[in-house]
């Protein structure tokens, strides 16, 4: 154990913590961008390892669990009021989005009560099956409920469920909806929706086995100090056919590879681990269940953006390449038509097997 020059206690993670692999520095003298703002000749303390196997990347030097709070000891989450949900949007092209995305909910992921309070036209029905048969659609327009299938009574865990904005939308749905949320102030923010959230680290959580029937993570699993124990955790936690749901920056995207230590999915010390496409593969098959892995490039532009920034000021923030960045988005979707592996977010899902399997129980 070292520390350094905040007297942050730090433990070498050697091996790949996704696949136990073997792996090399190949990002190096990153800094902290949110928590710093500057790039300076003392902060650019952070490596990144990638793993030979599986290609995830890990942060090599990490904070001690007992000081991990000290990372997020400054404003870290916005504490914007939770969205209200399905609000239709305003302008010709959101309500169009906004309406395919209902139609998505409605005849494709069997959410039948959005029908009940927006009348859906066919054009709008016939297109989505049409659109379902092409990944980069379905990342968009499954997006609302992070590809959740509808579950009649179901019961529905969201780890760092933040304000609850996401709880709140899928209480409406019909879900019954549980939320964990280790950040104090958003923790209260969705209490006040008369929501029921726990104020915990993922560590503490306790369930009893079999409790869910869905649970959700979104920009949350890179986070996790120990990405096997938690899936083994979590799926321990679902129902016989439930299912588990990570979004997450991917460490292969065009981005990763464009703006290397300026990218913005780095984040160091707070992304501890950020698991591949591989990587996701090789935890799924940890535990057993269906895997289905696929990227999305919704978020290209703000990332192309942001780290555009990091390089030009040291953060995110700055208005920098927007317009390239929107030239781009068009060429970067029909890219990953081709190869998935550029996408911005992997979005995860496993779904456990219908019936208890011996992998989960052992
Ligand atoms: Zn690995």
């Amino acid at each position: 154990m070292t520390k350094n020059q905040e007297n942050l206690l730090l433990n070498n993670q050697d091996s790949c913590p996704v696949c136990l692999g073997n792996g090399v520095a190949e990002i190096r003298n990153c800094w902290d961008f949110l928590k710093e703002k500057q790039r300076t000749e003392t902060n650019c303390i952070w490596t990144y390892f990638r793993c030979f196997t599986c290609k995830s990347l890990w942060l090599h030097s990490q904070p001690d669990r007992s000081q991990i709070a000290i990372c997020y000891d400054f404003d870290y989450m916005t504490h914007a009021a939770p969205q209200k949900p399905l609000e239709p949007p305003s302008g010709l092209r959101s309500k169009l989005i906004f309406n395919l995305k209902l139609a998505y909910l409605s005849e494709i992921l069997g959410y039948t009560s959005v029908a009940e309070k927006f009348p859906i036209q066919s054009l709008y029905k016939n297109l989505v099956h049409l659109l379902k048969h092409f990944s980069p659609a379905r990342a968009y327009l499954g997006d609302l409920v992070r590809h959740v299938p509808y579950k009649n009574g179901g019961r529905l865990l969201d780890l760092g469920c933040g304000n609850g904005s996401y709880l709140l939308l899928m209480r409406e749905l019909g879900w019954q909806v549980v939320g964990i949320e280790p950040d104090k102030l958003a923790y209260q923010q969705a209490t006040e929706q008369n929501l029921e959230v726990q104020s915990l680290s993922l560590e503490e959580i306790d369930f009893p086995p079999h409790s869910f029937d869905a649970i959700t993570m979104s920009h949350v699993f890179e986070h996790l100090y120990n990405p096997q124990e938690t899936v083994r955790k979590l799926t321990q936690l679902l129902k016989p056919g439930g299912i588990l749901v990570s979004i997450s920056p991917n460490p292969q995207s065009f981005n990763t590879c464009k703006f290397q230590r300026y990218w913005r999915g780095l984040e160091p010390p707070r992304h501890l681990s950020i698991p591949s496409i591989a990587g996701y593969q090789h935890l799924s098959s940890l535990v057993g269940g269906i895997c289905h892995i696929s990227t999305s490039t919704k978020l290209f532009r703000f990332l192309y953006r942001d780290s555009m920034s990091i390089k030009k000021i040291g953060s995110p923030g700055g208005n920098y390449s927007w317009q390239t960045a929107q030239a781009l988005e068009p060429l970067i979707l029909l890219w990953s038509l081709l190869d998935q592996k550029i996408g911005d977010e992997i979005i995860f899902s496993l779904t456990c097997q219908t019936s208890p399997s011996s992998t989960r129980e052992s």
